[in-house]
């Protein structure tokens, strides 16, 4: 079978990390996370409950803080302060995105870096582009994990990472390159501004797609035994369903998969990595912050 199955991997992280998190409690330490929604985005709001869900099932405690869509900066902000000098707090989620008139940076920044287990703080996004110790981005640590853990070999292999956004495209190449004993694997990182993809795509041993777009990559882009990580999470409208949509990934599932030699489904292959990966952060917070005591 060539599907990676996300859920069983990230499964068995959870479970790694509330082993730790029950050793940290038998210290009197009970990893903390916050978790602040601004407004009502429906699939915010399903994240939101999906990261609460996983904390209580890890033994995380979860503070979680819901403003409307029209609270202030200055209110969110306040909320980080209060949870950067708490200590029963090891860990800041703010959920992205946030609505237009707060400044997506101003509040990441906000952040304490040790509490930011999104791996989103300037300070943190420049230790992992310099190879140092930190927070890793949940959604890129999440595909290196399930590279790893299915046993893909990466190093010296070709990579095409569709996408460069912030979170998930430049983070996963920065991962992708980082030398042995990390994947050291060749890079490409491709965008809009790409001219013919596919020329890239056929090339690559790795293809991961983070484009946003459905039907990104297809069959024909696909060199026979490649490795097919599909990021993307895409509605589209399907009138069968009761909530009037389903998802899709960036890639064209029935046609690549038979010519890939792995990859990961929509739902059910990146996106249960991306809330294990954010347990395995705050449990390492906490673990950090104990020591400190
Ligand atoms: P984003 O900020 O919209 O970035 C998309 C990137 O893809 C951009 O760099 C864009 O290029 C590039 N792109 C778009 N269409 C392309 C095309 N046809 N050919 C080549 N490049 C193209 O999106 P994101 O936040 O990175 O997220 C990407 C996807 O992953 C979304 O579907 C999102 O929902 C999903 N996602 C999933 C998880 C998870 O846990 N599974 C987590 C995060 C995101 P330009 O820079 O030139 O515009």
């Amino acid at each position: 079978m060539n599907i990676i199955d996300g859920k069983k991997i990230s499964s068995e992280i959870r479970a790694e990390a509330a082993k730790k998190a029950s050793l940290l409690a038998g210290r009197g330490v009970i990893p903390g996370l916050a978790v602040i929604l601004v407004g009502d985005n429906p699939a915010s709001i399903s994240y939101v409950t999906a990261k609460e869900k996983a904390c209580a099932e890890v033994g995380i405690r979860s503070f979680p803080v819901r403003l409307p869509r029209e609270a202030s900066q200055e209110e969110l902000l306040g909320h980080i302060s209060a949870f950067n000098s708490n200590p029963d707090v090891h860990g800041i989620l703010v959920q992205l995105p946030l609505p237009e008139h707060i400044d997506e940076s101003a509040v990441i920044s906000a952040i304490s870096p040790e509490k930011d287990v999104d791996g989103f703080h300037p300070a943190n996004v420049g230790k992992m582009l310099l190879g140092e110790d930190a927070p890793l981005p949940c959604t890129p640590h999440g595909i290196i994990e399930l590279l790893v853990r299915c046993g893909v070999e990466t190093s010296g292999k070709h990579a095409v990472v569709i996408g460069r956004s912030n979170i998930v495209g430049k983070p996963v190449a920065c991962l992708l390159m980082r030398r042995k004993p990390g994947p050291n694997a060749t890079v490409t990182v491709c965008h809009t501004g790409t001219k013919n993809l596919a020329e890239y795509t056929r090339c690559a041993d790795i293809v991961i797609a983070a484009a946003g777009r459905p039907g990104t990559v297809t069959a024909d882009m696909i060199k026979d035994g490649a490795v097919v990580i599909d990021v993307g999470v895409n509605r589209i409208p399907d009138q069968s369903r009761k909530s009037g949509f389903r998802l899709v990934g960036d890639v064209d599932f029935q046609s690549v998969a038979p010519k890939a030699s792995l990859i990961t489904p929509v739902p059910g292959g990146v996106g249960p990595m991306t809330i294990a990966m954010l347990m395995d952060n705050t449990v390492k917070s906490a673990e950090r912050a104990a020591r400190l005591n």
